[in-house]
């Protein structure tokens, strides 16, 4: 929670709202919410080096305060197998950044862990101006896009009515494993939910939180990719 304050006060002496990746993932970490190992890169060398250091495959990923959906400027590569790739990720990513967005300020690389696949799912976080924070629930992909199966609870959450909030969503069979899909860890998404919900509890200056995706696996999750806006 200290680590949180901290990194919420900078943003705002920045005269930002939106926390970059990795500030949100600290955010996460700091509220025992699972994401995927990542480190920041500076240079093509380091990012080679701390590519390594984790592991491959791995993805790069731009980070710019002035980037929100990194994937829509070409600022995204996955599986990135060995240090060539990473070398020819890591350029094709700037080339590609300052061609959609030339005067983006670039902060770094970012470097993460390639999250096995899993069932995808969402955890999001929002302020009803009436009833203050809710916390959202549904599965990834079309599930959330299309058929806009989702659900909501007013904060706090407790663990039963995250539990609830699991079972009540229309895709919810998929979690409880079909055919070849193995189940998904539902006390894994329950505690990310009541996690977020405290979260958006103890820090009322959060705007909107957005987990998008989560990997969930037999055992364990994965948050991918998180955002944090302040008010
Ligand atoms: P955006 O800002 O465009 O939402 P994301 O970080 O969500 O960027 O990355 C886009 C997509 O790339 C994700 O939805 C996910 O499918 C994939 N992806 C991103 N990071 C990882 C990762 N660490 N492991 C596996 N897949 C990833
Ligand atoms: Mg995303």
């Amino acid at each position: 929670m200290k680590e949180t304050s901290h990194i919420f006060s900078q943003v705002r002496n920045e005269g930002r709202k939106n926390l970059l990746e990795t500030e949100a993932k600290t955010v996460c970490m700091d509220y025992d919410i699972p994401v995927t190992r990542f480190r920041l890169a500076k240079n093509e060398a380091e990012a080679v080096e701390l590519s390594t250091s984790i592991g491959f495959p791995v993805v790069l990923k731009i980070v710019s305060a002035d980037i929100i959906h990194k994937s829509d400027v070409g600022g995204v590569v996955v599986d990135i197998k060995n240090a060539k790739e990473v070398r020819n990720a890591y350029r094709q990513i700037l080339d590609n950044v300052r061609k959609h967005n030339p005067s983006a300020k670039i902060t770094g690389m970012l470097i993460q862990e390639m999250a096995p696949k899993g069932t995808e799912v969402i955890v999001g976080a929002i302020k009803d101006p009436q009833f203050g924070p809710a916390i959202m629930f549904g599965l990834g992909g079309i599930f959330v896009e299309v058929l806009k199966d989702v659900t909501f609870r007013v904060a706090p959450v407790t663990e039963d009515e995250a539990a609830e909030m699991i079972q009540e969503v229309k895709a919810y069979p998929l979690l409880k494993g079909y055919r070849n899909t193995p189940p998904s860890d539902l006390k894994a998404i329950t505690k990310i939910l009541v996690n977020t919900s405290k979260l958006m509890m103890d820090h009322l200056e959060i705007k909107e939180l957005d987990l998008n995706p989560i990997m969930v696996y037999e055992k364990g999750a994965k948050t991918v990719d998180a955002r944090i806006i302040l008010e």
